[in-house]
């Protein structure tokens, strides 16, 4: 048997349940903030992403997929959907002198060491608003995490943090000086940070290291270096979240490992699934627009990792519907088109209702223990005495106190919908 390759998982049926319901949610969440879909390739030209996330990135670095097609141009699977999103609207022209409120969702692809919380494919939801300046989108857009973890009933698991980067050149002056401090230290830093010292300092800060991070408690602090505009915009946005009770804690090292962030930057995370703690991360990325070849157009968004929300909504026992809420066991060759035509009867007066029908034969028994396994809550006997009395049996699977009742089949819809 080939197997799946490392990295890539495959979502089963038990788990599709979960995945299916955590997607609707989050989906349900970011249409009700009016967000439109927007969908986009898998593949896009590589040099899309070495110009819009950053050459010195880990990403661009060492983690894309990249293969020369039959005209041997280099392509990448996406491994995230910011900068092909930009790319989208700016070539179909919806960015110049607009407003977008936009949401994309789908696999990425990025060669890392795959662990739990971290694979090769994994999956995000993101939010993107384009043309808005203010801290009222920013704040719009953590308003969104906020409704997803209440919606999901894991508000309680995740916590936000927040930060300004600063201005492009505030930013720049403070690598200048983290630099500065930190190159006569190089040694004494961890391997993956004296290359980072070189490609992209800032993410150093990130590091989990502890002699690193002993080495940056006297480091230059990048608020000092925020220059007064961002300072008044960070501040609004603080504002408006505790208007909104929504907490934060501002965490002066938090910093994206994309280059193009600028402002605001927050991260929302869990202390339940080990060191892959962020399960969506955002922020301000005004100078992308322009850096791919567009106008300067203000732009902030966010990106859910799927694969790990799902995980925590698994860890708190989210429950989630069954496949099947109706089970209809039918006995003998003679019913099995009537057995059909009742399943169709009861989907269409039932749409939100799942019906399964059983197939292969067996006696009722038999046929129970199957409806019992498919986790539906009702089942249906469907026989020849029932065929002739115009009565169906309808039994309740999980509460035995409901028992089984005789219903005709126009009672039977109600009866079931009744109970929901
Ligand atoms: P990390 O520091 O965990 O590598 P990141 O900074 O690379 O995350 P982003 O590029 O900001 O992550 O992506 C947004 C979100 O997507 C992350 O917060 C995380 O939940 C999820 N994510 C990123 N990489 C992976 C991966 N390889 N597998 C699963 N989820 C991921
Ligand atoms: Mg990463």
């Amino acid at each position: 048997m080939v197997r799946a390759v490392r990295g890539m998982r495959d979502i089963l049926p038990q788990d599709a349940r979960m995945w299916r319901h955590v997607e609707d949610m989050i989906q349900g969440v970011i249409a009700s903030f009016a967000y439109e879909e927007v969908r986009l390739p898998l593949l896009e030209f590589t040099e899309l992403f070495a110009r819009g996330v950053g050459e010195a990135t880990d990403i661009v670095e060492k983690e894309m997929y990249t293969l020369a097609d039959r005209d041997g141009d280099s392509l990448s699977l996406r491994p995230e959907g910011t900068a092909s999103c930009v790319r989208a609207l700016e070539e179909s022209g919806l960015l110049y002198n607009q407003n977008q409120r936009v949401t994309y969702a789908g696999p990425m692809f990025r060669y890392e060491k795959p662990q739990k919380g971290r694979y090769r494919q994994f999956y995000q939801i993101g939010a993107e608003a384009f043309g808005f300046a203010g801290p009222d989108v920013d704040a719009e857009l953590i308003a969104i995490g906020a409704a997803c973890w209440k919606a999901l009933g894991i508000s309680q698991h995740i916590s936000l943090e927040v930060n300004s980067l600063g201005s492009n050149e505030a930013r720049i002056a403070y690598k200048e000086a983290l630099v500065a401090y930190l190159t006569p230290l190089k040694e004494q830093l961890d391997e993956d940070s004296q290359r980072r010292l070189l490609s992209n300092p800032m993410r150093i800060l990130d590091s989990k290291n502890p002699a690193t991070q002993g080495l940056l408690k006297l480091s230059p602090q990048l608020p000092d270096f925020v220059d007064e505009e961002s300072k008044a915009h960070f501040q609004q946005l603080l504002k408006i979240l505790d208007a909104m009770g929504i907490t934060y804690k501002v965490n002066p090292n938090l910093v994206r490992g994309l280059d193009y962030y600028t402002h605001t930057v927050f991260e929302w995370v869990t202390q339940d699934l080990g060191s892959q703690g962020a399960v969506c991360a955002g922020g301000r990325y005004d100078g992308l627009v322009k850096q791919l070849g567009g106008r300067n157009t203000p732009a902030v968004g966010f990106a859910i990792g799927l694969d790990r929300v799902v995980l925590l909504c698994e860890l708190v026992k989210l429950e989630v519907k069954q496949s099947a809420d109706l089970y209809i066991c039918v006995l003998g060759d003679e019913l099995r088109s009537k057995g059909m035509i009742l399943a169709r009867q009861l989907r269409d007066e039932m749409p939100q209702t799942s019906v399964r029908l059983h197939m292969g034969g067996g006696n009722f028994k038999k046929q129970l223990k199957r409806a019992d396994a498919s986790g539906a809550t009702w089942a249906i006997l469907y026989g020849e005495e029932e065929a002739a009395s115009g009565e169906l049996s309808l039994k309740h699977l999980r509460d035995v106190s409901v028992g089984q009742v005789k219903l005709r089949v126009e009672q039977i819809a109600q009866r079931i919908t009744s109970s929901i």
